[in-house]
Parts: structure tokens; sequence; C-alpha cells
């Protein structure tokens, strides 16, 4: 973490008193807590805040409540350009895609009209 001293992130720390901002859970022995990297334009560029490694972790998955963001300072709109970029969550192109072939939506069916011999069309699925 570039640009924060030991001193910088105790200050921090004190600043939220020593508690995961999210959830509260107290930093007990100095280790708990760790730096979480916020970026709000609005605040005045990248700041850091205190979180308990669960909440670290919701929050790098951005799976924080709209609740929870607001105690960040951070609307569901900002936290999802701050959410790093994570590989492999683009939709995954089918075979059938790479190929070119568009498959058939479920809903249509092949079907045949047949005239039959009363004079009346006759919808038959082809199947
Ligand atoms: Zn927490």
């Amino acid at each position: 973490m570039a640009g924060l001293t030991k001193i910088e992130w105790e200050a921090i720390k004190r600043r939220h008193g020593n508690k995961c901002v999210l959830c509260g859970t107290p930093d007990k022995d100095g280790k708990l807590l760790e730096k979480a990297h916020l970026m709000a334009k609005s605040k005045g560029g990248s700041q850091y805040i205190p979180l308990c490694p669960n909440c670290h972790t919701k929050y790098d998955k951005g799976m924080l409540s709209s609740t929870q963001l607001k105690k960040l300072g951070l609307t569901p709109e900002m936290y999802k350009k701050v959410l790093p970029k994570k590989p492999g969550t683009t939709s995954k192109k089918s075979s059938q895609d790479l190929l070119g072939l568009k498959p058939l939506p479920k809903s249509i069916k092949p079907i045949r009209i047949k005239k039959s011999s009363d004079g009346k069309f006759k919808i038959e699925d082809l199947f």
C-alpha cells in the first residue's frame, strides 16, 4: 500500500474508533483490521478505511448492501466503479456462439401446416 505510513494508518483507525467501519468489530490486538482502499472522488480522492477481514472480503467481492455503502460514504453507482475488475465474469461464449450458430429459442418450435381432408388447416409440431 503506497503512501500510507504505519502512523497514518494508526491515525485512521483511531478516527474510526479502532473498529471495523461496517460491523463495529473492535481492533483487539491492533492486528485485526485491514486497510480497505476506498476511491471516493467526492471526498477528495483515495482514502483508507479500517475493515475487519470479513467485511473487507465482502467489500472486494461487491457484496455490500446500500446501507453498508452509505456508512462508507459511497453510493451503489460509485461502488461499481471502485470495485476491482474481475477476469472471467464477462459472459462466457458457448461453443455454439463461437461457431456462429444461434440456438433456437425454446418457445419456437418448428411446425408444419397441413391441409386436412375437410378443408381446414391443421398445425402440427414436427416432433
Ligand atoms: Zn466488519
